[in-house]
């Protein structure tokens, strides 16, 4: 089922700002409700029920069911504080209005429960779940035959369950390695040992009759990580000092978390240089992997990030896929490629389905270039629309996924798909997000007549209000580029100095803050990491460098409701008035 997305299709999709929807999604989600009672009536006919109409009638029962009702009038009414999410006011985080089929979705699969950490008591849950690994391994490139992966509770332990697979591939190599040297006296290159692939791995226990279980004693996972590294520098003649992660300077702070948790320390973290873009510069990428190979540090993962947090960027993946393929050409060398597409793994969804000419052409080939990494994060409860918290990691296929148990992945299928639990870092999982996002995929779908073309309106939406107010107020300093649907801005005189123009920024933001007629969010590139960024971004207001740091008020464009023209004219006209009222540079200098 193909949903026409050229039409009015997608008001169909969201409850509307002012619920416009409101009689039909009632009726929806009663017959969910309806769904769940006859459900229980149904099954075991001759159970007997556990109250009479009369125990219904006790002082007791009674009491307790006005206490259901007030607390619940309490918690509503508390509600209504809560941070409206669902206006086109809001442009503050990478949150909006929930599609209705995820809300659905979510909704009738909470009533049943299930728990997706094992199949006996999540039946459908755990199929759903398969089913909708596959639907966006297809829409992120991947073979959906192959791909496979599960839902975790975001993105932060998506990229940890990437990590904690490419140090469990990485550890059957090194131990490999070690065996060799300590029981056969053969000593083979360690960086290029590190890197062998499994096609290698086989070759070598084959060629030197070495089984599995031989190595687990000299594994640095299953053994003693500190004594691993002693025997490792004794049989290599050189300071062992672990693997390296080699993440662009634009990662999520999930990254730095990373090498905490997995015991790496921070020194394995080395950062790739941005370019001017903040994009990850692919010149620098490669300086690191030559870097890596002099001093025989292993690296456990490269990381390319296809949309930003803080500014939605999209890093050339295919560049670094080109790389790594190339130095698998020439020296055999299989380094693992995660790409953390949390927020931007869904701009996949304009890849498919009638071509859409919104995204540039490098970003376009850069999302394309996704199915051929290893693994890859992607944030349903991002540009999926879905409630939290749903993310997912996807591999390229079981042999990325293989994970936890010592057993190397290509040694024998397992005939029987085990439950997930020993092979997700999170314990209990919930299927409410398998089943929002699933419905959504069935419903909408993942491509431009659905999920696509939403997303690509927002895109659209976001280009033309950061023209109205660059056209209505030269003031405004737009960073460059924004090619999805997040806008960053500061606010400067020409010739203002930086310092002035971060006061004069962070003084409007306060006060968007203090006003509450809209939600926008505010980020400060600083550092090393981001000059090049900055000194770009002065320049386009003839501005004085003299501070290592650039606010910027942060705007994403998420809402579906920007597309439409008496609403994008309207809160754009207001929020030029702000601006104009709000900003003071003689003030703020
Ligand atoms: C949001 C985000 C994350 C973390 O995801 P959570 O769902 O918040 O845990 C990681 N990486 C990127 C690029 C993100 O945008």
């Amino acid at each position: 089922m193909t949903a026409d997305h050229s039409t009015e299709a997608y008001k169909a999709y969201f409850l509307g700002p002012k619920a416009e929807n409101e009689t039909w999604v009632r009726s929806e989600f009663q017959s969910i409700l309806e769904h769940w009672f006859q459900w229980r009536k149904d099954l075991f006919p001759t159970d007997v029920p556990v109250s009479e109409k009369a125990e219904r009638r006790t002082p007791a029962y009674l009491e307790a069911r006005e206490r259901i009702i007030a607390g619940l009038e309490d918690l509503t009414d508390l509600l209504d504080g809560e941070v409206p999410k669902f206006t086109p006011r809001y442009i503050g985080h990478m949150v909006s209005e929930l599609t209705l089929p995820a809300l659905m979705g979510h909704f009738a699969m909470i009533l049943h429960n299930p728990n997706n950490t094992s199949r006996d008591s999540s039946k459908i849950g755990s199929r759903i779940e398969v089913e909708v690994i596959a639907m966006l391994a297809e829409m992120l490139g991947f073979d959906p035959e192959r791909a496979t992966g599960h839902i975790t509770g975001g993105g932060t332990v998506a990229n940890f369950e990437a990590v904690w697979r490419a140090r469990f591939r990485q550890d059957h190599w090194l131990s490999l390695l070690l065996y060799l040297a300590e029981e056969r006296g053969v000593t083979l290159d360690l960086f290029a040992g590190a890197h062998m692939g499994w096609k290698r791995f086989a070759e070598l226990l084959d060629a030197h009759d070495v089984v599995l279980d031989d190595l687990r004693g000299y594994s640095g996972v299953a053994t003693n990580p500190y004594a691993f590294g002693e025997r490792m520098t004794q049989a290599f003649g050189q300071p062992y000092r672990g693997p390296v992660m080699l993440v662009p300077e634009n990662k999520h702070f999930s990254w730095t978390k990373a090498t905490n948790i997995f015991g790496y320390g921070e020194d394995a973290f080395w950062p790739v240089p941005l370019d001017a873009l903040g994009k990850m510069d692919v010149a620098a990428l490669e300086a690191l992997i030559d870097r890596a190979h002099k001093e025989a540090r292993p690296i456990s993962m490269v990381v390319s990030v296809a949309g930003t947090t803080e500014t939605g960027e999209i890093d050339p993946v295919d560049q670094v896929q080109g790389i790594l393929n190339g130095a698998n050409r020439r020296h055999g060398w299989d380094i693992w490629h995660h790409v953390d597409a949390a927020y931007g793994g869904f701009l996949c969804s304009l890849l498919r389905g009638k071509p859409s000419t919104v995204l540039s052409v490098s970003n376009s080939a850069a999302l394309s270039a996704i199915g051929e990494a290893h693994s890859v994060t992607i944030d349903p409860h991002k540009l999926g629309y879905v409630p939290y918290s749903c993310g997912a990691i996807i591999t390229r296929d079981e042999q990325a996924y293989a994970v936890s148990s010592f057993k190397a992945p290509y040694l024998e299928r397992q005939l029987e798909v085990p439950d997930k639990w020993s092979t997700t870092l999170e314990g209990s999982r919930s299927a409410a997000g398998a089943a929002a996002t699933w419905l959504t995929g069935k419903t909408m779908g993942f491509d431009t007549s659905g999920l696509g073309g939403v997303i690509a309106e927002t895109i659209l939406a976001c280009r033309a209000f950061r023209k109205r107010i660059v056209a209505e107020l030269p003031f405004v300093r737009p960073l460059s580029p924004s090619e999805t649907n997040i806008l960053c801005y500061s606010l400067a005189e020409e010739g203002m100095s930086l310092k002035a123009a971060n006061a004069a920024t962070e003084a409007v933001f306060d006060r968007f803050v203090a006003c509450a007629d809209f939600s926008v969010s505010k980020t400060t590139l600083s550092g090393k990491a981001h000059s090049k960024v900055i000194e770009r971004h002065v320049k386009t207001f003839g501005g004085k460098m003299d501070d290592d740091r650039l606010v910027l008020i942060r705007c994403v464009f998420m809402n579906p409701f920007w597309r439409e023209e008496a609403v994008a004219d309207r809160l754009t006209t207001d929020i030029i008035a702000h601006l104009k009222d709000w900003f003071h540079p003689a003030r703020a200098a």
